[in-house]
């Protein structure tokens, strides 16, 4: 059976290297959405709680829910209110990120909540003057607002983009603390790094970094961090023959054989959220063999090397091949995959 090996060791380590950078362990949010970038979230979860980490960040209350245990509090980014958030008055273990002033009438009342701050992306986000709107129907709707954020739209690029949000962010902290005075509510948390950014700068003074690829070993900037990847892919053989000259294996005939070879079918294809290889380029599994012909839905055939095979290590190479990033690649791969937890 196919399976994705996670490195508990490696995990670790970025973790570690991660902590260090951003000012300690307890500035760390673990952002663990789509299923931990693909790696499974309660098996990450899980090593991340055992590390020290108290905070996360997801995308839905499906997924906080999923991995509720292993954390103090869990941001989530994506929720739509609807009035039925299971948070109790007082009970902060959920914060749901706001992301229009809309949702601060529709969350239910009692809950705990972020204010996601529009500095330029324009994704996501309250503007500037709606601040004070925001802590006055906070006030009037007993939600509880215990920070602010915003997210760097190109924080992976060199340009002064990002100088210019880091600056407008603090026209933003210093407002948001200045309402938390007149309205009475506890000092509030910022949080605005990314891995990129991270990677690029310690945090912001006082700052939590809400961290997701670097966590899994990718770096995009600071190669002295020295990251370590945790995932790596690997396939079991179906079955396996020997093509003679002329034979050609897979749909379409793709691939033929210009000698005689022994091939191997593999048990990983698209429907387990490989992106579909229809038999043309070189793309490469981890040991150099070719996949030969085109992928099919549950398996793939290679030049038969063994029982098991590695189909990556490196999402990049799968990213490269196919024009994408490496988040592309690893978010993709079906929950169905086991996960195994290795050294
Ligand atoms: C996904 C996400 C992150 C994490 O981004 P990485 O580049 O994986 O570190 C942080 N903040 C928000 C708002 C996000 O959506």
């Amino acid at each position: 059976m196919s399976e994705l090996r996670i490195s508990k060791s490696a995990y670790l380590h970025n973790l570690a290297a991660i902590a260090k950078k951003a000012g300690g362990e307890s500035r760390v949010m673990a952002v663990l959405k789509d299923n931990a970038y693909g790696h499974g979230a309660r098996i990450i979860a899980a090593l991340a709680n055992e590390f020290g980490l108290r905070r996360a960040v997801v995308r839905s209350l499906d997924e906080a829910l999923e991995i509720a245990e292993f954390f103090e509090q869990i941001l989530i980014l994506s929720h739509i209110p609807d009035g039925n958030e299971p948070s109790e008055a007082g009970n902060c273990a959920l914060v749901y990120g706001i992301n229009e002033l809309d949702a601060l009438n529709a969350i239910k009342a009692g809950s705990c909540v972020h204010l996601a701050c529009d500095t330029l992306m324009h994704r996501n986000g309250l503007r500037f003057e709606e601040l004070e709107r925001a802590y006055e129907i906070a006030r009037k709707r007993g939600v509880s607002v215990l920070g602010a954020y915003t997210h760097y739209r190109s924080a992976d690029e060199y340009s002064g983009e990002f100088d210019v949000q880091k600056n407008n962010f603090a026209r933003f902290k210093a407002r948001v603390r200045e309402l938390s005075v007149k309205f009475g509510t506890p000092a509030p948390v910022f949080h605005s790094h990314n891995s990129a950014a991270t990677e690029r700068a310690a945090s912001e003074e006082g700052e939590l970094v809400r961290v997701g690829m670097a966590q899994f070993g990718y770096a995009q900037f600071d190669e002295s961090l020295d990251l370590h990847r945790v995932a790596s892919l690997w396939a079991d053989r179906v079955s396996h023959r020997v093509l003679t000259k002329g034979e050609s294996v897979g749909y379409g005939g793709v691939f033929t054989a210009s000698e005689e070879i022994a091939v191997a079918t593999y048990d990983l294809g698209y429907g387990d959220g490989l992106l579909r290889y229809a038999g043309f380029g070189d793309l490469r599994l981890a040991n150099g063999a070719k996949i030969l012909g085109k992928m099919s839905m549950d398996s793939f055939s290679c030049e038969d090397v063994g029982e098991k095979v590695c189909v990556f290590d490196d999402a990049n190479v799968w990213a490269k091949f196919f024009g994408t990033i490496n988040y592309d690649i690893l978010v993709k791969l079906s929950p169905r995959i086991k996960r195994t937890l290795i050294d």
